[in-house]
């Protein structure tokens, strides 16, 4: 039997990257998002990948969502934890809302998500949670103080996850994309995106979404069971912790 994993916002971006690449490697992919039907839907006919929708900033909706995958494809193995927004604007422009919903959906939903699963890991002994978060959590960003924040967070909660559940032949890792080519950056004009962006990357280019599921399949492997509590930054040199 294959082993199951369930990647957070699964069918746009990076995640959907990640849930394809995944598939290839063998696994019985589940992929989740908010509200997008439409997008998600043509994922999952493009793909043949399972689908769910649910809010990640949602613990009940979480738990019911963790339930009804593991119904349909079996035990989670592997826990991508990718779901995210962004809310910029600078701090004393920030109202309460735009820091929540960043904090909700960035941050909270690890707890929501790696709660919901980690149970289920130790009685097997066997687990992978990669959680993405952003070269800006590890170096600040103007305009992106709840962003950040939830980034840096991200570290945090997953090199306490590690060291709890070592033992268990659970790892936790992160994979800090830097700016990856995906519609949004995609988006920006030309001569911004070069003057801007991609004069401050050494290596000269935006990193694929491809390039960051590759790391997380790797972390998502048997093979990476001596790598946990680990950031691996995937960022073409533009930032080094
Ligand atoms: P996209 O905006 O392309 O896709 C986001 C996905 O997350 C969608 O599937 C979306 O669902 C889902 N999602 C959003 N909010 C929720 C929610 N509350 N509950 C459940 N699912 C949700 O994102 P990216 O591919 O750009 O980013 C993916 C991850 O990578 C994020 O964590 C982001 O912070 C991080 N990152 C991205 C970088 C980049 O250059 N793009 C750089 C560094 C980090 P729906 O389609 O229904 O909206």
């Amino acid at each position: 039997m294959s082993r199951v994993a369930l990647v957070t916002g699964g069918t746009r971006g990076i995640g959907a990257a990640i849930s394809i690449a995944l598939k290839k490697a063998g696994y019985s992919v589940a992929a989740s998002y908010a509200g997008n039907d439409e997008a998600a839907q043509k994922f999952r006919d493009d793909n043949k990948i399972a689908v769910f929708k649910w809010d990640v900033g949602d613990f009940d909706a979480c738990q019911e969502g963790i339930v009804q995958v593991e119904k349909e494809l079996g035990a989670i193995d592997v826990l991508v934890n990718n779901a995210g927004i962004t809310r910029d604007t600078t701090l004393h422009k920030m109202d309460q809302a735009k820091w929540q919903a960043v904090i909700d959906t960035n941050l909270n939903s690890l707890f929501n998500m790696t709660r919901g699963v980690i149970d289920g890991m130790r009685e097997r002994k066997y687990g992978r949670v990669i959680s993405i978060s952003s070269i800006n959590g590890q170096k600040g960003q103007f305009g992106q103080a709840n962003y950040a924040a939830a980034k840096a967070g991200v570290i945090g909660f997953t090199k306490s996850v590690a060291q709890e559940n070592a033992s268990k032949g659970i790892t936790a890792n992160v994979v800090a994309p830097g700016y990856i080519g995906t519609e949004m950056v995609r988006a920006v004009p030309e001569e911004i995106l070069n003057s801007k962006i991609i004069s401050q990357i050494p290596v000269g280019r935006l990193g694929e979404p491809e390039e960051v599921a590759d790391c997380v399949v790797f972390l998502a492997s048997e093979k990476s069971g001596f790598v946990t509590g680990s950031t691996l930054s995937v960022n073409g040199g533009q930032y080094m912790d």
